[in-house]
C-alpha cells in the first residue's frame, strides 16, 4: 500500500478517483451518506434511441461495479464524517453511522488516513418559491432531473402521449429566478439528449425549446442533430408566465426575442432545465476543513488541490460538470493525491 486515503462522495467524480487510487495502490475509504453508492448520475436514464447517443449515463454503472469487488476499497454507506483533526500525511477523521433516513446512530469510528479526497457533487436547483414557472402548483410543470427519474421507469402502456412539450432553459442559471450568474454548462447538452428521447418514444409530439443562449463545450454535434430532428424547435426567449389552463395542460407566455414579438402557447409538459448549484455540505463548519470556495460558491482549486494541504477536491463540488467531465477530473484530482503521497513517503 502507497497510503491510506479517504475519499468523501461516491458519486461518479468519487467512484473515479477511489478506483484510480485503488488501482495505484492506495487504501480508500470510501464515504457515502446515502444508503447506496452511485450518487446522482446513477439516476440518469438511458437516452438510447435508434443508436447509442454517448449520455455516458451507463458509465456509472460501470464504475460503480468495479469499485464495489475492488479489493483495496472499502465502502462505507450510510455514513457522515463528523470531524477532522491532525495535520496533513497525519489526518484522523471520525465517522459516524446512519441509518435510512439519516438519522445519527451514534456509532462512530475513527479512521486514520494520509489525505482527503472531496467530492460531495452538487445540488439541483430547486425552484425558489412554490409556483415557480408553475412547479410545485401543475403536475405537468417537472424538473429535467425528475424527467430523467420519470424516463428511467417509462412504460408505454401507461403514459398518455403528449402532444407538446416545452422546455426552459437555464433554469435556476445564468441569472434567472436565483440570481446565480453562472452557467451550469450541462443543461444545454442534456436537453439535446432527453428532446432526442422524446422524440424517438413520441414521434407525433411538438417539443419546443426556450432557450436564451445555447452552449455546446466541445459538443458541436449536438447542434448539427437539433437542425436534423423533425418536430424540435428552439425559439429565442425565456418564458415570462406559467399559467394553469386549459384542463390538464399549461400555458406559457414568452417572447420571441428575435421577432420582437410575445406568444402564448399551450404544453402538454413543462421541463425546466434546471442548473446544478454548489453542494450544501457546509464542510467547512461540520469537519472544521479550511476549504475556500469560489464566486459562484463551488469548492475553489489550486494547483496543490484545495486551500487545506492534504485534501483534493473532484467532480462538480469544484464547479459544474457532465459525467465525463467529472470522470476526467477525478483523474486529474486523484493524480494530485498521489503526487502528494510521493512527495509525503520521500520525505
Ligand atoms: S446510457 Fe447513454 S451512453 Fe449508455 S447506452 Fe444509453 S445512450 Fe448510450
Ligand atoms: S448550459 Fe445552456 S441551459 Fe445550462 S445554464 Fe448554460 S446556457 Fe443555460
Amino acid at each position: 500500500m502507497i497510503g491510506k486515503v479517504l475519499v468523501l462522495g461516491a458519486g461518479v467524480a468519487g467512484m473515479s478517483a477511489t478506483l484510480d487510487l485503488a488501482n495505484a495502490g492506495c487504501e480508500v475509504y470510501l464515504i457515502e451518506k446515502e444508503k447506496e453508492i452511485g450518487g446522482k448520475a446513477f439516476q440518469y436514464s438511458c437516452k438510447r434511441t435508434e443508436t447509442c447517443q454517448k449520455c455516458s449515463a451507463c458509465l456509472a454503472y460501470q464504475i460503480r461495479n468495479q469499485v464495489e469487488h475492488h479489493p483495496n476499497v472499502r465502502l462505507l454507506p450510510f455514513s457522515m464524517i463528523t470531524g477532522v483533526s491532525g495535520k496533513p500525511g497525519d489526518f484522523k477523521a471520525s465517522v459516524r453511522l446512519l441509518n435510512d433516513t439519516r438519522l445519527d446512530l451514534g456509532a462512530e469510528t475513527t479512521l486514520e488516513v494520509q489525505a482527503l479526497l472531496i467530492a460531495t457533487g452538487f445540488e439541483v436547483y430547486r425552484p425558489k418559491y412554490q409556483g415557480e414557472f408553475g412547479y410545485g402548483l401543475y403536475a405537468n410543470v417537472m424538473t429535467a432531473y425528475e424527467l430523467e427519474f420519470f424516463l428511467r421507469q417509462f412504460s408505454a402502456e401507461r403514459v398518455p402521449k403528449p402532444e407538446r412539450i416545452g422546455f426552459v432553459q437555464c433554469f435556476g442559471s445564468r441569472g434567472q429566478a436565483t440570481g446565480r450568474s453562472y452557467c451550469s454548462r450541462v443543461c444545454c447538452a442534456n436537453t439535446v439528449h432527453l428532446t432526442l428521447k422524446l422524440h424517438f418514444l413520441f414521434p407525433e409530439a411538438h417539443i419546443r425549446v426556450f432557450y436564451q443562449d445555447r452552449q455546446s463545450f466541445g459538443k458541436v454535434r449536438f447542434w448539427n442533430h437539433m437542425q436534423d430532428a423533425a418536430n424540435i424547435e428552439y425559439v429565442r426567449g425565456l418564458p415570462a408566465k406559467v399559467l394553469g389552463y386549459p384542463k390538464g395542460k399549461v400555458t406559457v407566455r414568452y417572447p420571441n426575442t428575435f421577432q420582437g414579438t410575445v406568444h402564448e402557447d399551450e404544453f402538454d409538459w413543462l421541463v425546466l432545465a434546471t442548473g446544478m448549484i454548489p453542494p450544501e455540505d457546509q464542510l467547512e463548519e461540520i469537519v472544521g476543513l479550511q476549504l475556500e470556495r469560489n464566486r459562484d460558491g463551488f469548492y475553489a482549486q489550486t494547483e496543490m488541490g484545495t486551500s487545506q494541504a492534504g485534501v483534493f477536491v473532484a467532480g462538480a463540488c469544484q464547479g459544474p460538470k457532465d459525467i465525463p467531465q467529472s470522470i476526467a477530473h477525478a483523474k486529474a484530482a486523484s493524480g494530485q493525491m498521489l503526487r502528494f503521497l510521493q512527495r509525503l513517503s520521500s520525505l
